[in-house]
């Protein structure tokens, strides 16, 4: 069994921080060699190793998405892509101006407020720019407010923790919304579980559809490359959105004394999503795109009709009826009803990552007799093209080489010594990648001069 000791000995912490919640702070959360947070285990006595497993997100001990949404959600239907689902959708604020200050189709921002504004609770448990340098450049905090809530939107691609915002609301009388990806939300849900004090406060949980994870270097690394040094970085924009173009292709804006440089995310090494360089070690080994233990979930409608919309288009999962009405019947929104195929369609990518490239490293760690947490796919290479797995190890291999290849530039305070490091990788990613269109190419071409000219 993969115990919360493997994880942290693995790497596959993602820093959540319930593990220090539960323990009442016996085991401490803090930021890494990597730039995310980690749980220290050392010293920490069996007992509050146990009850700390049991809500790891990353520890066979923990109750997994399946289980947890059975529990939550028994009278919804459930989709192996998805989890359960009683509403799916595609929609956007009407609100032009009010739509450009959030990352997607703002309606992750909207619906928390409403709920909020509604009484239905006193705060939201979110990411927003930290005040503490000690966290990095974005933290998680408890907001009250309607308009300050309003004020910290867009999405954060920063390792963060939620441990001293919980424990710091733990108790206090009052009801919260939580915010979060996958992976913290089922810690969130285990933490309710397990802690009857945070169970009677965390009334909802709002999901982010998650890709992957990104350290604290990666921010400082597309800033740097836009001109904005690490030392001189005072804060990020993930998501500008850049009038007439694809809603995918968005600037990055990074702020130093001179102001904000915004740069096309995909012109920068590290840029691409694909590349997962920057990703925390747990995003290898995590099978939940759609926030399954979320009462619902926000992404990006990465369809054809809804990508060419520079504004941002969301795709929504929502599993309380409740939720279903509050978008169906406003009319400050553009909503259309999806399928489900339709929904699993706009994470295409995500699923090619996290579902068969999570196969194959399965696959490769179990062969060399490492442990792996238990998986709702099998560790094997069956079925999948040999294209795909030398892309999957490729992708590791960046993604784990970026984190020292950043450290070691910083240490000499040369953006070079990364960038020296990471383009031969990310061209032989390419080759793969152009290798498998090559040979489709000519298979396409074989087949069809096979119909043209009978008997070849
Ligand atoms: C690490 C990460 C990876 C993602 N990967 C994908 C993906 O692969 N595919 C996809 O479709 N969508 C992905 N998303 C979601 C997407 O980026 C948008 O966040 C989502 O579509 C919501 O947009 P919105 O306009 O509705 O939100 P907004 O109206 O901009 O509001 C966002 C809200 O989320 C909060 N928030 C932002 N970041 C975090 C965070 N890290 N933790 C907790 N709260 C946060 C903000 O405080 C704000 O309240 C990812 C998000 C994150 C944080
Ligand atoms: S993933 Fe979360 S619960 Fe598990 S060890 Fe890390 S911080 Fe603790
Ligand atoms: S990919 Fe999975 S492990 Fe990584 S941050 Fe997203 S939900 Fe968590």
């Amino acid at each position: 069994m993969h115990t919360i000791e493997d994880v942290v000995a693995r790497g596959m912490c993602v820093g959540c921080g319930a593990c220090s919640v539960r323990t009442d702070g016996r085991v401490s959360v803090t930021i890494g060699r990597r730039r995310s947070f980690e749980a220290d285990l050392d010293g920490v006595v069996d007992a509050d190793l146990r009850a700390a497993g049991r809500v790891c997100p990353f520890s066979d001990e923990s109750r997994n998405e399946d289980a947890i949404g059975t529990a939550a959600f028994p009278e919804l239907p459930h989709d192996p892509r998805v989890g359960r689902y009683s509403g799916l959708f595609a929609g956007r604020l009407r609100d032009g101006d009010r739509l450009l200050g959030s990352s997607s189709g703002g309606l992750t921002s909207w619906v928390a407020e409403q709920l909020l504004e509604r009484g239905d609770v006193d705060g939201i448990l979110h990411v927003v720019s930290s005040d503490d340098p000690a966290k990095g450049l974005f933290a998680y905090r408890a907001t009250f407010d309607a308009a300050e809530y309003r004020a910290q939107r867009k999405s954060m691609y920063y390792a963060t923790t939620f441990a001293d915002a919980l424990a710091s609301v733990r108790g206090d009388g009052r009801r919260y919304a939580v915010l979060g990806v996958p992976c913290f939300l089922r810690a969130a849900r285990l933490l309710a579980e397990e802690d009857a004090q945070l169970g009677s406060q965390l009334a909802f949980f709002l999901g982010l559809v998650c890709g992957h994870l990104k350290s604290q270097a990666f921010a400082e690394s597309l800033a740097w490359q836009a001109g904005v040094p690490p030392q001189d970085l005072e804060t990020v924009d993930f998501r500008v959105k850049v009038p007439g173009r694809s809603s995918s292709r968005y600037d990055f804006g990074a702020v130093g004394p001179d102001g904000e440089h915004d740069v096309p995310t995909a012109s920068l090494v590290g840029g691409s999503w694909g590349h997962a360089m920057f990703q925390i070690g747990a995003c290898d080994f995590c099978d939940d795109i759609f926030a399954e233990t979320a009462d619902i979930a926000f992404g990006d409608a990465w369809l054809p009709r809804y990508k060419e919309d520079w504004r941002g288009t969301n795709v929504i999962v929502s599993r309380r009826p409740e939720l279903d009405a509050l978008l169906r019947e406003s009319d400050e929104l553009v909503l259309d009803e999806l399928d489900l195929d339709e929904v699993a369609a706009t994470q295409a990518g995500n699923f090619r990552h996290r579902r068969i490239g999570l196969r194959v490293r399965l696959h490769d760690d179990a062969a060399k007799g490492l442990s792996v947490p238990a998986k709702r796919v099998p560790p094997t290479l069956d079925g999948i093209d040999s294209k795909r797995v030398r892309l999957v190890r490729q992708r590791r291999l960046i993604s784990r080489t970026s984190h020292d290849a950043f450290a070691e530039a910083r240490a000499a305070g040369d953006l070079h010594v990364f960038l020296d490091r990471m383009r031969p990788l990310v061209e032989a990613y390419t080759r793969i990648d152009r290798g498998g269109l090559a040979q489709r190419f000519a298979s396409r071409l074989r087949r069809r001069i096979r119909r043209l000219v009978p008997g070849r």
